[in-house]
């Protein structure tokens, strides 16, 4: 089973990313993301790393370098977006250049501070956020969100032949306004977001490394029954968890990720990215 579009690895100290086919993005580059793509290394425009540690940048010099010399688009341009300061990152770059001497390669790094915003379309912008973690290591959460427009609620009576007569008259402007809309977020190694964040989101991916917020020793991992409770009160979609601890049994985890969710109340979709095994919680 799998969501449609997305396919990824998730293993706490060992390997996290996650590509988003539609929307050509990669969160973070753990080991062995460019066996996973395979031809499709060539794919991702972004590759947006959520923090340094080097379950989530390790795959970075093995995707630098079957895109510059493999056979395909080896010229195409991508962009690395990374938190201003961080050093598992820097230590990727370095190791680029260190195996590659003289060997230039087309890919943008650009250092990214919360609510700084990146461009992926006309329509739709990457968006970075604040998000608690390690003390050391900066970290970051990415949302995008798309440009739409809708109905001004002051028009909501009209019908559809009122609407367009209004707009011919006085404008597309007086009758419509814009809005944005949370398409994707990805929380990354994190605290449960804020869910302001995240309203009304169609996919969330998120931290959920313990089954329970006792079995936590310091604040930089969430707990599932704290993002159900996040992704019911955001009115969430789809929810993506991730980066469940290998201390719990996965027999007894999934069992008891299902009694959570049910008791949560939250009504959208609910997966658990296990592995490379996309798990219906449902
Ligand atoms: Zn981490």
């Amino acid at each position: 089973m799998t969501l449609p579009g997305l396919s990824g690895y998730s293993r706490g100290l060992y390997s996290n990313w996650l590509w988003h086919q539609p929307l050509q993005l990669l969160v973070d580059a753990g080991e062995g993301l460019p066996l996973a793509l395979g031809t499709s290394v060539f794919s991702p425009s972004v590759v947006a790393i959520t923090h340094g540690h080097s379950d989530h940048v390790l795959g970075l010099p093995g995707l630098a370098g079957a895109r510059r010399f493999g056979k395909g688009a080896q010229d195409k341009p991508w962009t690395v977006l990374y938190p201003r300061g961080s050093a598992g990152v820097a230590a990727m770059r370095d190791a680029i250049a260190g195996l590659w001497p003289g060997v230039s390669f087309p890919i943008e790094w650009t250092a990214m501070v919360t609510g700084q915003s990146h461009h992926l379309s006309r329509s739709r912008v990457l968006e970075a956020f604040s998000v608690t973690h390690a003390e050391r290591e900066p970290a970051l959460g990415y949302r995008v969100l798309e440009t739409r427009r809708r109905l001004k609620p002051e028009h909501a009576h009209l019908s559809q032949r009122e609407v367009e007569r209004l707009s011919r008259a006085r404008g597309r402007d007086h009758v419509m306004e814009e809005y944005t809309h949370v398409v994707f977020a990805h929380s990354g190694d994190a605290m449960p977001i804020d869910a302001v964040l995240v309203d009304q989101a169609d996919l969330l991916v998120h931290d959920a490394t313990f089954l329970s917020a006792a079995d936590r020793r310091a604040p930089v991992h969430a707990s599932s029954e704290e993002v159900f409770a996040l992704a019911r009160d955001a009115g969430v979609r789809t929810l993506l968890l991730n980066h469940l601890s290998i201390r719990y049994d996965r027999r007894t985890a999934y069992d008891t990720l299902r009694e959570q969710l049910t008791a949560s109340g939250f009504a959208g979709e609910c997966w658990l990215l296990d592995e490379a095994q996309f798990i219906n919680l449902r």
